[in-house]
C-alpha cells in the first residue's frame, strides 16, 4: 500500500475468540502525532479499554508494535513494544524488549500485532509474509519457554524467531513476563495477559524489505552515528561489562539497594559485578538488532554443581543481579544466575520475583511470618535454595505460591503488613536505583507513565552521573538535588524517553539528538527535527497520562511508601528525595492539574489531544 516510507503500512489483527485474522491499515493521522510503538499503541488502546475492562478477560487487547524503522540499520531500534491494561497495576502496561524476532514480524509485513478475544484452547500465531495461521499448542501447555521455543523452531527453521510465555503467564501470575528469543518483555505483566488470552507464542519467519526514503544517504548517516556513539566511552563500558557495569559505583553510592530497602551498603558488591561476570563466565556480548553496543552476556558455566546446562545462556542484567543479589544479601553471581534462568524459563519478571521474595525475607527477619507461612520453605537472607522452591510455586500457583503470584502487596495485605513497609508504588515492586542516592529517580518511581518505577520511562539516575542533553534542555542534576531543577530535569528525560518509546529506540544508546532526527527523516522521509521530537514526547507522556486517568488512575496512587523514604547511613548519607516538592514542581512544569493529575486544556489543545481528553 502507499504509505510513508521505514512503515510496512499494515497491523496484523487477530480475534482470538472467533479466530479470524485481517489486516488493518495503519493510522497515518496517529503515525504523524505519535510515530509507532507505545505512543500508537496507547492511542489506539484508549479508543478500546476503560476502568471496566478486566486485564484478564477477554476484553483486554494485546498490542505488540514497532516504530518507525524497525527491521532497519537505524541506530539501536531493534526493540518491540507491548501494550495492555496491565493486571499488576491496572494502568498503561508497557514493556519493550530488542529481540530478533522484532524485525522478523515487520520483514513479514506488519508494523504491529494487535491480538483480542480469548481462545478456548491453547493456539499459538505462526506469522509468513503477508500471512497469520493461528495453530493448535495443546502440546506446548505447561512447557517452559525455552522447551517451547526449541519445538516451535522445528516447525519453520532455525531462521524463523519465537515469543513466548512460560507456565508464569499460563497460570496468570500477575508479573509474568513474555520471552523473546534473547531479551523478555519483563515488566507489566504482559505475559498473564499473553497467558488469559490462551495464546502460548507467536513465531515469525518474514523475508521482506523495509523500502527507505533515501537509502543510500540514511545508510552512510547511521553508520557515521554508530562509529561517532561508540567513541564516547559509557557506551564502550555498557559492551565491555554490561549493564552491571556501574555495580561498584553504585554500591559506593547507595544507589545499589541492600536487604530488602533497609541496607546501607554492601561489600561484597565485586563477586557479582559486570566485572566478575565478564571475567569469570563470559563467552561473547549479545547485541540487540541493530545495535553496536551489545550489552548482552551470553555466559557459560560449563560443568556445574547449579543445575544449569553447561551450554551457553544468557548472563543477568544489572536489575536482576541487585534483585537476587544485594537486595537478598546474597553475593553468590552463580545463585543469582540460576535464578535468572528459571525467570526466563518459567516466564517471570526478574525485578517482581526477586522483589516480592525479598520482601518474604525482611518478613521472616522482622518476626512477621515464619517458615510455616510459606509451605515450610526455610527462607532466610541470602539462602538461595529456599528462593528456588519459591520461584518455581510462583510460576504454578503451587501452595503459598499462589499468594505470591499476585504481588508484594497481596502479600503484605494478606499477612496484616503496614503498606508504608512495602517497596512498590502502583503495586508493582520498583526497579533497582535507590532514589535514596539519586533523587531524581523519585519521580521515575512515583510519577512514570506505565507503572511504579520505570528506569525506562525516566533514566534520571543515568541524567545525575552526567548524561546532560543540552538541546533537550535535560541539565545534570546532582544526584541529592532537592531542588525545582531536578523536577524540570526528570520532567523533560521522562518527555525524551516517551519519544524514545514510540521511535522504539534503546536508552542506552544516546547519540546527539539532531542525529535521531536525521536518521527518522532520510529513513521515512517524514519532516523530523529537535522540535518535533520534543513536542513528540511531550505528547505521548500526556497521551499515556489520558489513558491512565480513564483506567481509574488518581493523583492519591502517586505515593512513595516509607520505606523507600527512610534515611540510612553511608552511602546516601542519609538523604531522602523530597517527595512533595518534586512531584509539585514536575506538575508545575508540565502544566497538569496537581489535584487531579489530568494534563491541562491548554496543554491537550497545544498537543493535540482534544479526541483523548473525554471519558
Ligand atoms: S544497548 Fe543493550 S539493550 Fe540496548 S539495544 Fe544494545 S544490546 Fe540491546
Amino acid at each position: 500500500m502507499d504509505f510513508m516510507k521505514g512503515y510496512m503500512g499494515k497491523i496484523l489483527k487477530v480475534d482470538l475468540s472467533s479466530k479470524k485474522v485481517s489486516n488493518i491499515p495503519l493510522d497515518k493521522k496517529l503515525v504523524d502525532k505519535f510515530l509507532g510503538g507505545a505512543g500508537y499503541a496507547t492511542a489506539v488502546l484508549f479508543k478500546m479499554l476503560d476502568k471496566h475492562t478486566d486485564p484478564l478477560g477477554p476484553e483486554n487487547v494485546l498490542f505488540f508494535m514497532s516504530g518507525p524503522l524497525l527491521g532497519t540499520l537505524a541506530t539501536c531500534t531493534g526493540r518491540l513494544v507491548v501494550c495492555a491494561k496491565s493486571p499488576y497495576t491496572g494502568i498503561l502496561g508497557e514493556s519493550n524488549a530488542g529481540n530478533y524476532i522484532a524485525p522478523m514480524i515487520k520483514r513479514a509485513g506488519f508494523d504491529g500485532i494487535l491480538i483480542t478475544g480469548v481462545s478456548k484452547t491453547p493456539v499459538y500465531l505462526e506469522i509468513t509474509d503477508d500471512k497469520a495461521k493461528i495453530k493448535d499448542a495443546t502440546d506446548l501447555w505447561g512447557k517452559g519457554i525455552f522447551e517451547s521455543s526449541e519445538i516451535l523452531l522445528k516447525t519453520l527453521g532455525s531462521r524463523a524467531k519465537v515469543m513466548c510465555i512460560g507456565p508464569g503467564g499460563e497460570n496468570l501470575a500477575k508479573f509474568a513476563n513474555i520471552g523473546g528469543d534473547t531479551r523478555s518483555f519483563g515488566r507489566t505483566g504482559m505475559g498473564a495477559v499473553m497467558g488469559s488470552k490462551k495464546l502460548k507464542a507467536i513465531i515469525a519467519l518474514g523475508t521482506k524489505m523495509v523500502e527507505l526514503a533515501k537509502p543510500e544517504e540514511f545508510k552512510q548517516h547511521v553508520l557515521q552515528v554508530n562509529k561517532e556513539m561508540m567513541e564516547v566511552y559509557t557506551h564502550q563500558v555498557m559492551g565491555g561489562l554490561g549493564t552491571a557495569a556501574n555495580m561498584n559505583l553504585y554500591s559506593l553510592t547507595g544507589e545499589l539497594p541492600v536487604k530488602y530497602w533497609r541496607g546501607a551498603s554492601f561489600p561484597e558488591e565485586d563477586k557479582i559485578s559486570g566485572a566478575t561476570m565478564a571475567e569469570k563466565y563470559l563467552k561473547r556480548q549479545r547485541h540487540c538488532y541493530a545495535c553496536p553496543i551489545g550489552c548482552g552476556r551470553v555466559i557459560s558455566l560449563g560443568e556445574n554443581d547449579f543445575g544449569l546446562p553447561s551450554s551457553e545462556i544468557s548472563g543477568p542484567e544489572y536489575e536482576t543481579i541487585a534483585s537476587f543479589g544485594s537486595m537478598m544479601d546474597n553475593p553468590s553471581l552463580e545463585h543469582i544466575i540460576k535464578a535468572n534462568y528459571m525467570c526466563n524459563d518459567l516466564g517471570l519478571d526478574t525485578v517482581s520475583t526477586g522483589g516480592i521474595i525479598s520482601f518474604l525475607m525482611d518478613l521472616i527477619d522482622r518476626g512477621k511470618i515464619t517458615a510455616k507461612d510459606l509451605d515450610g520453605i526455610d527462607l532466610k537472607w541470602g539462602k538461595m535454595d529456599a528462593v528456588f522452591q519459591l520461584i518455581q510455586k510462583m510460576a504454578t500457583r503451587d501452595g503459598v505460591g499462589d499468594l505470591l503470584s499476585k504481588g508484594s502487596n497481596a502479600v503484605g495485605r494478606y499477612f496484616g503488613i503496614d503498606t508504608e513497609q512495602v517497596g512498590t508504588v502502583n503495586n508493582s515492586e520498583v526497579i533497582y536505583h535507590d532514589s535514596r542516592a539519586s533523587h531524581g529517580m523519585a519521580i521515575a518511581y512515583g510519577l512514570s507513565p506505565h507503572y511504579g518505577g520505570s528506569h525506562n520511562a525516566c533514566d534520571m539516575y543515568m541524567v545525575s552521573l552526567g548524561l546532560s542533553r543540552e538541546e533537550m534542555e535535560i541539565e545534570m542534576i546532582p544526584s541529592h538535588d532537592n531542588t525545582p531543577k531536578m523536577a524540570v530535569s526528570a520532567a523533560r528525560t521522562m518527555e525524551y524517553r516517551a519519544f524514545y518509546s514510540s521511535y522504539g529506540m534503546c536508552v542506552f544508546a544516546n547519540p546527539p539528538t539532531d542525529q535521531i532526527a536525521k536518521t527518522i527523516e532520510l529513513g521515512t522521509g517524514l519532516p523530523y527535527d529537535i522540535e518535533r521530537i520534543k513536542i513528540t514526547g511531550k505528547r505521548i507522556l500526556a497521551l499515556k497520562r489520558l489513558f491512565n486517568l480513564k483506567m481509574g488512575f488518581t493523583r492519591e496512587m502517586e505515593r512513595m511508601p516509607k520505606i523507600l523514604l527512610t534515611p540510612l547511613e553511608g552511602g546516601t548519607e542519609g538523604a531522602v528525595p523530597d517527595t512533595h516538592l518534586l512531584f509539585s514542581e514536575y506538575y508545575k512544569y508540565l502544566n497538569w492539574n496537581a489535584v487531579t493529575g489530568k494534563p491541562s486544556e491548554k496543554v491537550i489543545r497545544e498537543l493535540g489531544l482534544e479526541e483523548f481528553s473525554n471519558f
